[in-house]
């Protein structure tokens, strides 16, 4: 279901806007410490509150539970299954986050990525989407949602804002701690700034070169690296909150003193920060993670050089690797 079909069919029911809304928020907030919480359906109507039991459950139902799998750094990794028998990851991030799937597959086929080995095969739905965020508050506090994990946001626009709206308003969530993050879409850029919850930007940029762009993010639309840091100052500019630039550091192809002159380039005297991610080695894939050691060094020289940039690692990587590989796992052992 789509947020817009959930409030018809609250509409249908007999709801008027405020109960609307209500079950909306009830749905959308319960954090761990309010599940034994009561809800307050005594202003309802009649038969809103008797269509409510049943209606509760196939909200929940969106996002089922398969399976867990926490990691030393306080993250965790589920593999959440969908009504329709596909499944997509959720990953619980420290520090009261969580990082969200806008698409089963991409179609950007990012070189590097797990996910997009396989295309896309079909849009998650927004209120998919905010389930998700409710899973997740099943089990944590949630203050911040990203959406970093399968699937490239852009891509399924109406359905990304439509729960960054929801999660704005209803879900008690700071606009600038929902994350959209995208490869970069001018289609997006001018819904982004026009939309009434200004979502924090992150861009992928992991080169400086438009030619090494173009071989990395096959399928990305054909922004230079140059256009894009345009891009996310303007909106920079617009919301008041630094853009995030995100840097998959992969040993021998980005991490070498050209890119980092690049980088200073590009970035310096922007309101942006740089965030170095040392790649996760996924077995069947090519590329390697450079030390850690290396990759430390490499954002300090930054930082000296007047780029703020933050070195991160992707959380949860000790379970299993990278974003999409507990999906193809499963989808593997299915298909034994
Ligand atoms: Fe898609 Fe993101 Fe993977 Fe690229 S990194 S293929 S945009 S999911």
């Amino acid at each position: 279901m789509k947020i817009d079909t959930i409030r018809q069919r609250l509409r249908a029911f007999g709801a008027q806007p405020l109960h609307e809304q209500r079950v909306l928020r009830d749905w959308v907030r319960l954090q761990p410490h309010d599940q034994g919480r009561r809800r307050a359906v005594d202003f309802l109507p009649k038969s809103v509150r008797e269509a409510l039991p049943a209606f509760d459950v196939e909200l929940h139902a969106m996002a089922q539970l398969i399976s867990q799998h926490p990691s030393d750094d306080g993250a965790a990794r589920l593999l959440v299954g969908l009504l329709d028998g596909q499944s997509v990851e959720t990953v619980l991030l420290p520090r009261d986050g969580v990082c969200v799937s806008s698409q089963v597959g991409c179609a950007v086929g990012c070189q590097f990525c797990m996910t997009g080995r396989d295309g896309l095969i079909r849009q998650v739905t927004s209120g998919e989407i905010v389930a998700q965020v409710v899973l997740a508050r099943s089990q944590r506090l949630v203050k911040k949602v990203v959406f970093m994990g399968m699937g490239e946001p852009a891509h399924n626009l109406d359905n990304v804002m439509e729960a960054i709206e929801l999660l704005g308003t209803e879900g008690d969530i700071g606009h600038k701690n929902l994350v959209f993050s995208t490869v970069g879409d001018v289609r997006a850029f001018e819904r982004l700034a026009a939309g009434p919850v200004k979502p924090a930007l992150a861009l992928s940029l992991h080169t400086t070169k438009a030619s090494l762009r173009e071989v990395l993010l096959p399928r990305a639309p054909r922004l230079t690296p140059r256009e894009l840091v345009e891009h996310g100052e303007r909106y920079a500019r617009l919301t008041g909150y630094p853009v995030q630039f995100q840097w998959t550091l992969l040993e021998g192809v980005n991490d070498g003193i050209d890119e980092m002159d690049g980088i200073v380039e590009l970035l310096k005297g922007k309101h942006a920060v740089l965030n170095m991610i040392p790649y996760n080695t996924i077995p069947d894939l090519a590329f390697k993670r450079p030390s850690w050691e290396r990759a430390r060094a490499l954002a300090a020289k930054l930082h000296q050089r007047g780029v703020l940039t933050k070195l991160r690692d992707s959380a949860g990587q000790d379970v299993d690797g990278g974003c999409g590989q507990l999906r193809a796992r499963a989808a593997s052992s299915r298909s034994i």
